[in-house]
C-alpha cells in the first residue's frame, strides 16, 4: 500500500528491540511541557482556557496524519495549569505525587501493552496482581491462600464490589433475576458520598442506602444503628451489605470495625438470617497504616514525637480491625503513591469473588499460567496492568518502613501545619484532634474574637457574614494562583458543617500529599498564606474574584 510506512513508524518494529524511540517521545512531549513548569509553584504555568466551548469550537481532526512531534507541541498546551503534586504547597486533596519506579514501571508497562482480563494475554505479567494481593492479605492479618483480590477502576469500583458480593449473598438468585426484595445497605453519616451512590449504580437505590448516626467522633453509634437495621429488618427489609469507614478522606475517621462484625451476628442470630450481611471496610485511604505492624512504638526507631506517634498508633489500631472484617479495600493512587488508577478489592474468601461471576472457585494449588482469568468474575472485561505493576513496584521499593516514613512524615507536617496556623490569632485550626494529616481552619476579621463553635450559635445573618468572609478569602487564593502570585494550593470544603439556624459552612482546608513537604518549606508556605490573608483584609471591599479557576459552588446556600 502506498505511503504505508508514514503510519507503521508509530508502532515498534518487530525487528527490533531497541526501546529508545519510545523514551525519546517522551523527552520530545517533556521538551515542550517542561517549558511550563515553574519549580517553585504548585501549577504548571501557562493561561488555562476557560470556555471549553471556545476551545472546542476551534478544534478540527485533520485529514492527513501528523508528525508525533508537532501533536506533541500542541498537545503541551493541555498540560498548562496541571497540578504538580510533588510540590510541598500542594495541599489540595488526597491526590499523591506517583513515585518515580511506579510511573516508570507502569509507562514501561503500557509498552507491552498486557491485559489483565486472563493470564494468557499477559504472561507472567499477571502475578504483580496475585503477588500484590498476597502482601495486602498479610497486611490485614488473613490467611493469604483462602483470600482473594483483584485490581480495578476505582475506590468507588471497590464498594461496588462489596455490595455486590453481600446481594449475592443475602440473595441466592439475583445475578439471575435481579432484585426482588426490599435491599439495603448501611454506611454512616461520615461514609464517601460513593456508597450511596454505588447503591444507584447497582439498582438498590440511594434512599436504600441508610446512613447510620455517629458518635462525636465520628465513629458509627452501635447501639443506636443496631436499631434502626433491626427496624428495617423487621419490617421486611434485607440487609446486603454493612460498609464501616476504614480512614474517612478528611477527617481519617476508622469506625470500630470489630464491633460492627458484632453487631452484624447479633443481627444475623435475633433474626435467624440464613446469610451473613457483609462486612466491607472502605479503607481506601487508612490502608497503609497497617504498614505500622512491625514499627517498635517503644523504640520509636524512625523518631517521630510523641503527638504524632500516639495519633499513628491509634490508628493503627483501629485500621488493623480490618483483620475481622469480610472484605477491605486499598487505594494504591492515594496513599500508595501510585499512578491513576490502582485501586484493589479484597475478599477474605475467596469463594465469594469467584462467586461474584458465578464460576467455581480454583484452588490455589491447582492455580497456574492458563487458567487464571478473572474476566469471569470482574467488573471490567480488558484491565489494564499498569496499577497492578506500579503498586507491586511500590511495595517492592518502599518495603514496610518506606510507608512508616512517608505517612509519619506526612503527620508530622499535619500537626507543624496545624501548630504554626494556630499561632496566628486570625486563624483557627478546627480539627486538632484528628488523627489524619488534614488541617481544616477558618479565618477572622482582624480584632475580631469569634470561636468556630460559637457560629454555629449565630443568628442566620451573621453566620452567613462569616462564612462568606472565608469563602471569598478561598476566591481570593485561587485568584493570586491564576495570576501565578502564590506559589501554594489549598483547598476549600463546602458545606463542611451547619449552624443552628440552617446555614451552611465552609472551611478552608490543607491537605498535604508530598512526601517532600517538611516543616522548613512549610514554614515559608504559611508565612506566605498569613501575608496573603492581610493583603486580603486590605482590600476585602474592593475584591470580585475575575481569574478562577475551578469555582465551588455558592458558599452559602439556603
Ligand atoms: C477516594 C475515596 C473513595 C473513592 O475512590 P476513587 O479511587 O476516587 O474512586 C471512596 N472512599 C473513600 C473513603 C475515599 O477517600
Amino acid at each position: 500500500m502506498k505511503g504505508m510506512s508514514n503510519i507503521l513508524k508509530y508502532f515498534q518494529d518487530p525487528n527490533s528491540k531497541d526501546i529508545n524511540r519510545y523514551i525519546d517521545m517522551i523527552k520530545r512531549l517533556d521538551s515542550f511541557v517542561g517549558k511550563h513548569v515553574d519549580t517553585n509553584k504548585s501549577r504548571l504555568n501557562g493561561e488555562i482556557e476557560c470556555s471549553y466551548y471556545d476551545y472546542l469550537k476551534e478544534c478540527r481532526l485533520s485529514y492527513e496524519s501528523k508528525d508525533p512531534t508537532e501533536v506533541f507541541e500542541e498537545l503541551s498546551e493541555l498540560f498548562k495549569g496541571a497540578v504538580r503534586w510533588n510540590n510541598p504547597g500542594t495541599m489540595i486533596n488526597i491526590n499523591p505525587p506517583a513515585n518515580l519506579p511506579a510511573a516508570a514501571a507502569g509507562a514501561y508497562t503500557m509498552f507491552f501493552n498486557p491485559n489483565f482480563a486472563q493470564d494468557m494475554l499477559t504472561g507472567n505479567l499477571i502475578k504483580s496482581e496475585l503477588e500484590t494481593c498476597k502482601y495486602l492479605a498479610e497486611l490485614a492479618g488473613w490467611d493469604w491462600e483462602s483470600s482473594q483480590g483483584i485490581f480495578t477502576f476505582g475506590g468507588k469500583s471497590t464498594v461496588m464490589y462489596a455490595v455486590k458480593v453481600g446481594l449475592q449473598k443475602c440473595s441466592q438468585d439475583i445475578g439471575k433475576k435481579g432484585a426482588k426484595e426490599d435491599i439495603f445497605v448501611v454506611s454512616t453519616s461520615q461514609g464517601h458520598p460513593c456508597h450511596a451512590e454505588v447503591c444507584d449504580w447497582l439498582g438498590i437505590g440511594k434512599d436504600n442506602c441508610l446512613k447510620m448516626p455517629v458518635d462525636e467522633k465520628g465513629r458509627i453509634a452501635i447501639e443506636e444503628s443496631e436499631k434502626i437495621i433491626s427496624e428495617r429488618i423487621e419490617s421486611g427489609g434485607i440487609l446486603a451489605c454493612i460498609l464501616a469507614n476504614g480512614g474517612t478522606t478528611i477527617q481519617m475517621t476508622v469506625d470500630p470495625i470489630k464491633e460492627v462484625t458484632e453487631m452484624r451476628d447479633r443481627l444475623a442470630r435475633k433474626f435467624s438470617l440464613n446469610y451473613l450481611p457483609h462486612v466491607h471496610v472502605d479503607s481506601v485511604i487508612g490502608w497503609t497504616w497497617l504498614f505500622f505492624e512491625h514499627y517498635d512504638f517503644e523504640k520509636n526507631p524512625l523518631g517521630f514525637d510523641t503527638k504524632v506517634l500516639t495519633k499513628i498508633r491509634a490508628m493503627f489500631l483501629r485500621v488493623s480491625q480490618i483483620t475481622y472484617a469480610d472484605s477491605f479495600a486499598a487505594d494504591f493512587h492515594k496513599t500508595g503513591f501510585c499512578p491513576y488508577v490502582a485501586s484493589v478489592f479484597m475478599s477474605r474468601d475467596k469463594t465469594q469473588m469467584y462467586g461474584l461471576g458465578n464460576v467455581e472457585p480454583i484452588e490455589l494449588n491447582e492455580l497456574e499460567y492458563g487458567n487464571y482469568s478473572p474476566f469471569q468474575y470482574t467488573l471490567e472485561l480488558s484491565r489494564a496492568g499498569t496499577g497492578p505493576v506500579s503498586a507491586l513496584t511500590t511495595l517492592k521499593c518502599f518495603g514496610y518502613e518506606g510507608f512508616q516514613k512517608v505517612i509519619g512524615s506526612l503527620m508530622t507536617v499535619g500537626e507543624y501545619i496545624k501548630a504554626a496556623i494556630n499561632e496566628n490569632s486570625e486563624f483557627e485550626v478546627i480539627n486538632n484532634e484528628t488523627e489524619g494529616f488534614v488541617t481544616l481552619f477558618i479565618i477572622r476579621q482582624p480584632g475580631e474574637n469569634i470561636k468556630y463553635k460559637e457560629i454555629s450559635d449565630m443568628d442566620s445573618e451573621s453566620a452567613a457574614r462569616t462564612a462568606e468572609y472565608n469563602y471569598y478569602f478561598y476566591l481570593y487564593l485561587i485568584d493570586k494562583q491564576a495570576k501565578g502570585e502564590c506559589t501554594f494550593v489549598l483547598d476549600y470544603s463546602e458545606g463542611y458543617d451547619k449552624t443552628k439556624s440552617g446555614v451552611k459552612i465552609g472551611v478552608l482546608k490543607a491537605f498535604p500529599m508530598s512526601p517532600l513537604a517538611d516543616a522548613e518549606n512549610m514554614r515559608g508556605i504559611i508565612n506566605e498564606l498569613f501575608e496573603i490573608k492581610k493583603e486580603y483584609d486590605l482590600c476585602r471591599e474592593d475584591f470580585s474574584p475575575c481569574e478562577v479557576l475551578h469555582k465551588p459552588r455558592a458558599f452559602v446556600c439556603r
